[in-house]
């Protein structure tokens, strides 16, 4: 049976890897700067991560949402504490995709309404309110045919406030930082807005931090920045360091009932160790103030690179953006300096999204394969 080819590869196999490091089967070591696209929150097999999830393992995996589950409980505790939301309430599932259909659901549920405001560029996973990006098409993929979904230019209220009077609108749906679609973000004044305009009328604010929460962005949650309140926010890639696992954290204003939102694999004990065990480590090793310090260090050396047009994204959620289209670039940064990268719908921006628990010295090492492979570029 053939792979559905969905996916365009680089000739490279990892089979090993350790904090930022990734060794190929021919014992080629890699720097990485990408994080399977911002999953890897605290390093690569990291030890404490690695014993929990054996130790896990031996005792029991899985069984059922219906039978209770402490490290549930643990994780929901420690969540709590760390990102500053003990008031919230968390549902897991098992992606990002998963995550935001039931944050979808649950604002249908609320107010009874269907129709989606999402932005511009944003991405949200094979979802209701998907845009997937294929050669700069835009393909809409509504998954539930009674969810519209409406996009709109970021940081335009007045647009927003004019489809909300309507009367139709569910909820709005907006990334903390866009991720995929190339770190363009809200401005605090339009998040504040937005958050005002939902209350107003009783729409649904959902902040999908799938890719710029758990620490990324140098607070626990990208929106944190800007001093809003969202009434579901959207969880996985770095809650799990590469165990599949995802999540909403809901506002005190929903009231659960039973049988409102399900999931089969959601929350297993497994799952569950990876989750607590990120957040013991990005607490125990400040991982987050490492975030801020090595920010303010990229960004001094970033901006000395001449052929760099502009910096986008905050923490590790970073992009450099240059005048070409950065895919030559980015596959010799790979194949010939051994530096794995990320890329985004927009071609010029080449994007770092690394493990938080990267050193200035890994900086130091990108910076110098990016001179080099300019100038060989010119
Ligand atoms: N939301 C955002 C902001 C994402 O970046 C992604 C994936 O890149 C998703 C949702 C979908 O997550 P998953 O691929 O786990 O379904």
């Amino acid at each position: 049976m053939n792979l559905f080819n969905v996916y365009p590869l680089y000739n490279i196999t990892p089979v090993k890897a350790l904090n930022c490091k990734i060794i190929d089967k021919n014992g080629v070591e890699y720097l990485d700067l990408y994080g399977g696209h911002g999953v890897i929150s605290i390093g690569h097999t990291h030890p404490e991560y690695v014993s929990k999830l054996k130790n896990q393992l031996d005792n029991i995996g899985f069984y059922s949402n219906a039978i209770q589950n402490p490290l549930q409980v643990e994780l929901a505790e420690k969540l709590g504490k760390l990102s500053g939301l003990k008031d919230y309430s968390l549902f897991l599932c098992s992606s990002g995709a998963e995550a935001n259909e039931n944050a979808l659901k649950l604002a249908s549920f609320h107010n009874g309404k269907s129709r989606v405001i999402a932005f511009d560029n944003s991405f949200h996973g094979r979802t209701s309110a998907a845009v997937a990006a294929t050669d700069n098409k835009k393909i809409v993929a509504p998954i539930n045919a009674q969810q519209v979904v409406t996009f709109l230019p970021l940081n335009n209220i007045e647009l927003v406030e004019a489809e909300l009077k309507k009367g139709d609108v569910t909820c709005v749906i907006i990334e903390g930082i866009q991720g995929v679609g190339g770190l363009d973000e809200g401005t605090t004044e339009f998040f504040q807005a937005l958050e005002k305009v939902c209350a107003k009328y009783d729409v649904v604010l959902i902040l999908d931090e799938v890719q710029s929460g758990y620490g990324r962005s140098g607070k626990f949650f990208a929106h944190q920045h800007h001093n809003i309140k969202a009434d579901i926010i959207s969880l996985a890639k770095g809650m799990g360091n590469g165990f599949p696992i995802g999540g909403i954290l809901i506002s005190p204003k929903f009231t659960a009932s039973y049988g409102l939102l399900g999931t089969t694999f959601g929350g297993s004990h497994l799952a569950c160790a990876a989750g607590i065990a990120v957040l013991e480590v990005i607490d125990k090793e400040k991982l987050m103030a490492n975030v801020n310090e090595v920010y303010t260090y990229f960004l001094k050396a970033i901006k000395a690179v001449p052929e760099v047009v502009k910096v986008k994204g905050k923490g590790l959620m970073l992009g450099a953006e240059f005048a070409f289209d950065v895919s030559e670039l980015r596959k010799k940064l790979i194949i010939e300096k051994h530096i794995f990268t990320g890329n985004a719908n927009n071609k010029n921006l080449l994007r770092i999204l690394p493990p938080l628990t990267i050193k200035k010295t890994d900086i130091d090492t990108f910076i110098v394969a990016l001179k080099e492979t300019l100038a060989e570029l010119k």
